[in-house]
């Protein structure tokens, strides 16, 4: 794949462009934001290019799976395992910006109280 069409993603995942990267395994990565929404803002990535959500068959299916799965390991891991939701921005008049599917993570910090005034909807 030339260097003009690997998405973002995909450049991060192969170390290219750096990130703070948290987890990978061989389906996926999970990077902090690099403009966090949240005290807490992971993006769960599968390292296949999926460009939206709605572009995953069938054939993907262990994939979006998996994404889920880990997703609420890393809240666990970051102890925010009792409060935090997860965003899939799908379209750029949702919102998406970067055209590789990721579930947005986000959460208050272990030790903030509440949920209430989290402005996740971005
Ligand atoms: P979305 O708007 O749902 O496509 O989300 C894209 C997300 O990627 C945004 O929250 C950005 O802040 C984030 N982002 C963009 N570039 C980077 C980067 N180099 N490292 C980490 N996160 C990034």
């Amino acid at each position: 794949m030339s260097d003009m069409s690997k998405t973002l993603f995909t450049r991060i995942i192969e170390r290219e462009i750096p990130s703070d990267m948290l987890y990978e395994d061989d389906v996926c990565v999970v990077i902090n934001d690099i403009v966090p929404q949240a005290p807490v803002h992971m993006l769960v990535i599968p390292k296949k290019p999926l460009p939206r959500l709605v572009d995953a068959t069938v054939e993907d299916q262990a994939i979006l799976g998996h994404l889920l799965l880990i997703a609420g390991e890393m809240a666990r891991k970051f102890s925010v395992d009792e409060a935090f939701r997860l965003v899939v921005n799908n379209g750029a008049d949702a919102g998406q910006t970067v055209f590789h599917l990721h579930l947005h993570v986000l959460a208050k910090g272990a030790d903030d109280e509440g949920f209430s005034e989290l402005d996740i909807a971005n």
